[in-house]
C-alpha cells in the first residue's frame, strides 16, 4: 500500500553521477560503486541496476549478507565485502562468487581453510591502516603479512586502504597517508613478491580532491548519490557537477489557525507569539526525520519555505504556514529536494541536525517507501 511519505530517487541523476565521477577517476583505473547500507538509503538492487547499465562492473558492501542478496539478484560484477566475515560463512565467498577485504592473520586462515575446501584460489584484498585508526594490518607489518599469505598459499589481488580526511583539500594528512600506502605496493616488498598488486586508497573525497592518489581502483560512495564529502564547500559555480538523486516528500493532512500564546507539540517548545495557521505533516523521527531538527528545520509547500514549530514527533511535525494562500489538505510538502525556486538538500538537513549527508540520505532513504523516477 501507498504511504504519504514517498521518497523517490531519481536513476538518471545516479547515472549521471557515475559517468561524472568515472571521467574524474582517469582512464585505467576501476572503479567500485559503494552500494553498503542499501545504497546509502537509494536502494541496493535498483542502485546497482542503473550502474550497471552504465558499465560499472565492482561494487562494495559491507557485510556478506549484502554481498550475497546482491549476487542472489543476478549482479554479475565483482563484489567486495569490506567489513570482514564470520568464518563460520566463509563458503559464501567461493559460492557466490565475492571477494574478501582482509585485515586480520585470522581472516587469512580462514581463506586458507576456505581455497582447500574448494580447490582454488580466491582473489584476497588486504585492508591497511595508513592512519584512519580503523580496519586494517599496520604498514610497518606489511612484510610480515605477505609472508603470510604466502605460507598459507593465499594470493592477494590487492592492497587497500581508507582516508579519514581525504573531504579537506587543504589538509596534508591525505598526502601522507597515501605516500604511507603507496610506499607498501611500490617499494620492495612488492618487489620480492612477484606480481604487482592492485592498489586502493580513494573515496569519493580522494576521487575529487586527491588525484594523485587515484592508483588502480577507486571507491565511491556518496558523489555517485550526488553530494560532495565536503557538504558542498568543493562545488564550482556553474560546473554540472553531482546531482543529488533522493528527494522526499508528503502530504499535509490537517491545517489549523491557532491563538497567539499557545503551545505546539510536546513539551510546548514552541509557543506562537501571534496567531499562526499551521499544517500538520505525517512523518517524524521514525521516518528518519531526525527530532534534533525541532523548532529548526523547514519544509517546502507551495514554493515556499516553511519552518518547523515544535518537537518533532514519532510520525508528524508541525510547519508554520501562515500566510500561505491556497494551502490545504493534501498539499505537498518537499522536505528534501526542490520545489519552485526553493531547494532543500541532505546538506542543509545535516547542518540542522548537526550531522553530514551520509546519515540524512540513510536515514531517510532507508525509514521510508521508495519509488524510482525513470
Ligand atoms: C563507504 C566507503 C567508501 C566510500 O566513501 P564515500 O566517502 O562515501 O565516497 C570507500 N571505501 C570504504 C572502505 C568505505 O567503507
Amino acid at each position: 500500500m501507498a504511504s504519504f511519505n514517498r521518497v523517490i530517487i531519481d536513476r538518471a541523476a545516479l547515472a549521471h553521477n557515475y559517468r561524472y565521477l568515472r571521467a574524474k577517476a582517469g582512464d585505467g583505473v576501476r572503479f567500485m560503486a559503494m552500494v553498503k547500507s542499501d545504497a546509502y538509503g537509494h536502494s541496493m538492487i535498483h542502485a546497482v541496476d542503473v550502474l550497471s547499465a552504465q558499465g560499472c562492473d565492482l561494487f562494495g558492501v559491507a557485510e556478506m549478507n549484502e554481498a550475497v542478496a546482491l549476487r542472489d539478484t543476478g549482479c554479475g560484477g565483482d563484489i567486495f565485502v569490506f567489513v570482514g566475515f564470520d568464518h563460520a560463512e566463509v563458503d559464501y565467498f567461493y559460492t557466490h562468487d565475492l571477494t574478501p577485504v582482509v585485515f586480520s592473520v585470522e581472516d587469512l586462515s580462514a581463506i586458507s581453510k576456505g581455497n582447500k575446501k574448494f580447490n582454488t584460489t580466491l582473489d584476497v584484498y588486504l585492508k591497511f591502516d595508513c592512519g584512519m585508526g580503523r580496519l586494517g594490518f599496520d604498514p610497518k607489518q606489511a612484510g610480515q603479512v605477505f609472508e603470510t599469505c604466502e605460507s598459507l598459499a593465499i594470493k592477494p589481488a590487492g592492497i587497500m586502504s581508507h582516508f579519514p580526511c581525504s573531504d579537506d583539500r587543504s589538509s596534508d594528512h591525505s598526502r601522507q597517508a597515501s605516500e604511507t600506502f603507496f610506499r607498501i605496493s611500490g617499494g620492495d616488498i612488492q618487489a620480492s613478491h612477484g606480481n604487482r598488486m592492485k592498489a586502493s586508497i580513494c573515496n569519493s573525497g580522494g576521487i575529487l580532491y586527491h588525484p594523485y592518489a587515484h592508483g588502480d581502483m577507486v571507491r565511491s560512495g556518496i558523489s555517485i548519490y550526488g553530494y560532495y564529502p565536503d557538504g558542498g564547500a568543493g562545488q564550482q559555480p556553474g560546473e554540472n557537477g553531482l546531482r543529488p538523486a533522493m528527494s522526499l516528500m508528503t502530504r499535509v493532512i490537517q491545517t489549523k489557525n491557532v491563538p497567539a500564546g499557545a503551545g505546539i507539540s510536546y513539551g510546548h517548545t514552541y509557543i506562537t507569539d501571534r496567531p499562526v495557521r499551521l499544517a500538520v505533516l505525517p512523518i517524524g523521527y521514525s521516518n528518519g526525520y531526525f527530532r534534533t531538527m525541532s523548532n529548526k528545520a523547514e519544509v517546502l509547500i507551495g514554493g515556499r519555505r516553511a519552518p518547523v514549530r515544535g518537537r518533532i514527533c514519532m510520525n508528524m511535525c508541525m510547519v508554520d504556514i501562515t500566510g500561505m494562500e491556497g494551502v490545504e489538505i493534501g498539499a505537498e510538502a518537499v522536505l528534501m529536494g526542490s520545489q519552485g525556486k526553493e531547494t532543500i538538500d541532505a546538506d542543509q538537513i545535516g547542518i540542522w541536525s548537526d550531522t553530514i549527508s551520509y546519515e540524512v540520505l540513510c536515514s531517510l532513504g532507508n525509514n521510508n517507501r521508495r519509488e524510482f523516477a525513470p
